[in-house]
């Protein structure tokens, strides 16, 4: 994209207003952000464009975290309430970003469904949930889910469901498009750089040591992804978060079938990218046997190219069963990722009670949520005020007590990829 479009379309972004008292005051301030995946992009657009001097710390390089690991399917699913609008906001929020930012969103809307009863009753349940709230869904029956999806081979339909606010997409692309856009306000991004200290003179924070040095901030802004605990115990708070790992296989680029999102029959979760490439997998975590036990339990890479191979060849099989036009996709690489996944599922965002000048932002669905943490987490670092939306996932939860969700256990039927 040429230089003078890009600007052009940043005019358009810039209509969300900063006030006079806001922007003054982010004048005064030098903001550290640590991570340059989706998440710590977006905050430090957010940021910057708030008028903050804001420089962004990533110790490999943009998107190399869980952001490049990403299925990049936007959704509001959620059986919980807040955290449905939470996400929904943000959805609006790509919609308004997309053009002006070219984020190259696909709106296709996404499919679920279910050839036996069993998983029908879950699928069915899901959809009633759904139903009547802004996410709007549609029952399908066999002729409506060809009419929509003529691609899909869908076997005996037992329950089905059509969303239409749904979308994905490539989420390396989507960083690199707020990482451009964050710089053209001024932000500086450093990488490689890894934060390894922070130093406080009684609680205030002053500075950051790095790989690359020294440098003086007022507020850290720590978006790490599954390194989110390392940093956060520099600044005295213990955060766990969940092992969880996750596979997805990407075929070579075939022409378009289809731009939906589809949760299908057995845990098969696909899309096709807008570049052509199918991605998708059969199982949402490493099955629960002795094969599987390191993988389970620690961060690592597959142990071969041979297993990769067949894991990926096997996923796209299982794909083309119900996407007779991708039988020919062959693989092009199999991806392992660990989401950010905090212990009770939900974001973790907010001030960190023992060291305030420190803020949190981790959480799983962080493609889908970039846009409104972005916004909300740069208006409170900003004015130092708290947004209702946010009330619910602050890291106070966990301090001191044992780490139980306050909302209950997450027990959507939907993908954990997602
Ligand atoms: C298989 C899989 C499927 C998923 N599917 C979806 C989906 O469909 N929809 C959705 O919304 N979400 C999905 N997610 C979750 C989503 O990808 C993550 O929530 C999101 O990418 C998190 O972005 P992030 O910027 O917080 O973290 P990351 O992308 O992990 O970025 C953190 C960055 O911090 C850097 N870093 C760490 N420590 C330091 C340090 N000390 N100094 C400097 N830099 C440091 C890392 O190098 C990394 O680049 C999925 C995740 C996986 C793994």
């Amino acid at each position: 994209m040429h230089r003078r479009e890009f600007l052009h379309g940043l005019a358009g972004f810039t209509a969300y207003g900063v006030s006079p008292a806001v922007r003054a005051r982010a004048h005064t301030l030098k903001v550290g952000v640590v991570g340059g995946g989706i998440v710590g992009a977006s905050i430090a657009l957010h940021l910057e464009r708030a008028g903050a001097n804001v420089t962004l710390f990533e110790k490999s390089g943009p998107a190399k975290g869980a952001t490049q690991n990403s299925f990049g399917f936007l959704n509001i699913f959620d059986l919980n309430k807040h955290y449905q609008a939470l996400r929904l906001q943000s959805v609006l929020a790509y919609r308004d970003m997309d053009a002006p930012l070219q984020l190259g969103i696909t709106w296709g809307g996404y499919i679920n469904w279910a050839n036996d009863s069993v998983e029908g009753e879950s699928v069915r349940a899901l959809g009633a949930t759904l139903d009547g709230t802004a996410n709007a869904v549609r029952i399908l029956n066999a002729k409506d889910f060809f009419a929509i999806s003529p691609a899909i081979a869908p076997g005996p339909i037992a329950a089905a469901f059509f969303s239409p606010l749904a979308g994905h997409v490539d989420p390396v692309w989507v960083t690199y498009r707020f990482l451009d856009a964050a710089k053209s306000y001024g932000a500086k991004s450093i990488y490689p750089c890894e934060v390894y200290g922070l130093d406080f003179r009684h609680k205030q924070l002053t500075a950051i040591t790095t790989s690359e040095g020294k440098f003086p901030v007022d507020r850290l802004i720590v978006a790490a992804g599954v390194d989110t605990p390392h940093i956060l115990s520099m600044a005295g708070f213990d955060l766990q978060l969940r092992h969880s790992p996750g596979i997805l296989a990407h075929s070579v680029p075939i022409p378009e079938l289809t731009k939906i999102v589809y949760d299908g029959p057995g845990g098969m979760e696909f899309k096709q990218m807008a570049n052509g490439r199918i991605v998708g997998t059969d199982s949402l975590e490493a099955p629960d046997i002795p094969a599987h036990s390191e993988i389970r339990q620690h961060r690592m890479d597959f142990p071969d190219a041979a297993l990769r191979a067949a894991h990926g060849a096997r996923i796209l099989k299982r794909i083309s069963t119900v996407l007779p036009g991708a039988s020919s996709a062959m693989l092009d690489e199999l991806t392992l990722g660990f989401r950010p996944m905090p212990i009770d599922g939900f974001p973790v965002v907010g001030p960190v009670p023992s060291a305030p000048d420190v803020y949190v932002a981790v959480t799983h669905s962080g493609v889908t949520l970039a846009p409104i943490l972005g916004r909300h987490v740069s208006q409170e670092v900003l004015t130092d005020s708290q947004i209702e939306s946010l009330a619910p996932y602050r890291p106070t939860r966990f301090a001191g007590a044992a780490p139980v969700g306050a909302f209950g256990s997450i027990t959507a039927s939907l993908a954990l990829t997602a």
